[in-house]
């Protein structure tokens, strides 16, 4: 199989001996969209220039479309990009900038004219073909830079923090906007942000990098459900994390010791007894049970044995979403919410102890480091 874009063990150090990306490893499919996600100083815009040719690589290999790229200029590799702030030309018109660089590859007008035309058409730019971009919206600017980028037919559109210019409202219109043009025209998208809920929404599948590595690559939802490492752990979804050591290993679910007792979910990376891990638990897996006689027992018979004591702070209900602080055993606090229905108001009151359960398939337990 050829792959639209392949990293093989792709590392940049930069003149002043920085090492912003070490041993990048991705294989990327025809039409996947695919977002690097992670802290600021990450390497995700550094990774995506290396992509574009705009950063030479110090390491490994780089190939589109099963051709070596690693010293192809930007211009001659079959990829485009959109800047954050768009780049936009103020004084030409929208139909003048969107056609700018296939106007510098010397295509000859008419064919460039029809081009235009027709990626104007769909991007729904047609009424604002004559006017200049800045005194359009921010959207209609990110979608003229969006046709600027694709009427040169890339194998691969770039994209660095596309939504990062907008405001909350018009981001998550745009988001859809985004996903459905990439769905339709089949285009391989590579975008770079440090907003989860963005590349939770858009991508395919997520990088999550940290310092310069590649920390997980997965769907959305598995990165939720099956986090690799306590770095992803942490920096995706609301997760309780406890460490704790492997007791025994039974299939596909391990028990781990902890300070709150055996805890058990599924194993995800190779352990053995005695080994130190940490178990990773989804506040959305959590069931809140009020305690009372007999209620551990019952309680941890469906939820194979793991239930934890836990004494309510507060409980609020804001809208239809109640929230719930409450303390773990050793005084961590634990913040959940729920549905007012699963939650409902008076159901935990302050200073009540309340049981916390969960399915082992719900959580994870990975290696502690
Ligand atoms: P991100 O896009 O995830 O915020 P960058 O790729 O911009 O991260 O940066 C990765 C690391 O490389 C950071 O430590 C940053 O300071 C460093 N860096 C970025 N550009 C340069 C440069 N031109 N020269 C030296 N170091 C750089």
């Amino acid at each position: 199989m050829i792959y639209d874009l392949e990293l093989i063990k792709v590392g940049k150090v930069y003149d002043n001996g920085t090492t912003a990306v070490a041993d990048f490893d991705l294989m990327v499919r025809k039409g996947e969209f695919i977002a690097f996600l992670g802290p600021s100083g990450c390497g995700k815009t550094t990774t995506l220039r290396m992509i574009a040719g705009f950063e030479s690589i110090s390491r490994g290999d780089m190939m589109i479309r099963g051709v070596r790229v690693n010293d192809t200029p930007p211009e001659r590799r079959p990829t485009a990009m959109i800047f954050q702030n768009y780049a936009l030309f103020p004084h030409m018109t929208v139909r003048r900038n969107v056609g700018y660089g296939l106007e510098v590859k010397g295509m000859a007008k008419r064919e460039r004219d029809e081009k235009v035309a027709r990626m104007l058409a769909t991007l729904d730019l047609e009424d604002i073909a004559d006017k200049r971009p800045d005194r359009l919206s921010g959207g209609q600017r990110q979608r003229i830079a969006l046709a600027r980028g694709l009427v040169t037919e890339p194998d691969i559109l770039l994209l660095d923090e596309p939504l990062g210019a907008l405001d909350a409202n018009l981001r998550k219109a745009i988001q859809n906007e985004l996903k459905l043009l990439q769905r339709n025209l089949g285009v391989t998208f590579v975008f770079v942000t440090h907003a989860q809920s963005e590349a939770l929404a858009l991508s395919d599948r997520i990088v999550v990098m940290n310092k310069g590595r590649v920390e997980q690559i997965s769907p959305p939802h598995q990165l939720y459900t099956r986090p690799n490492t306590p770095f992803v752990a942490n920096f995706i979804g609301r997760n309780t994390i406890v460490d704790g050591v492997v007791r025994a290993v039974n299939g596909e679910v391990a028990s781990v010791e902890t300070a709150l007792g055996l805890l058990s979910g599924a194993l995800n990376g190779t352990l053995a007894p005695g080994a130190n891990a940490r178990v990773v638990i989804p506040a959305e897996a959590i069931e809140v049970v009020a305690d009372g006689p007999g209620q551990a027992a019952a309680v941890g018979a469906r939820s194979d044995g793991n239930v934890v004591t836990a004494t309510v702070q507060r409980s609020d209900v804001v809208g239809h979403i109640s929230h719930l602080s409450v303390t773990l055993p050793g005084g961590r606090p634990l913040a959940l919410e729920a549905h007012v229905d699963k939650y409902p108001p008076g159901a935990f009151l302050p200073r009540n102890p309340v049981l916390l359960a969960w399915q082992a398939a719900e959580a994870t337990v990975i290696p502690a480091a």
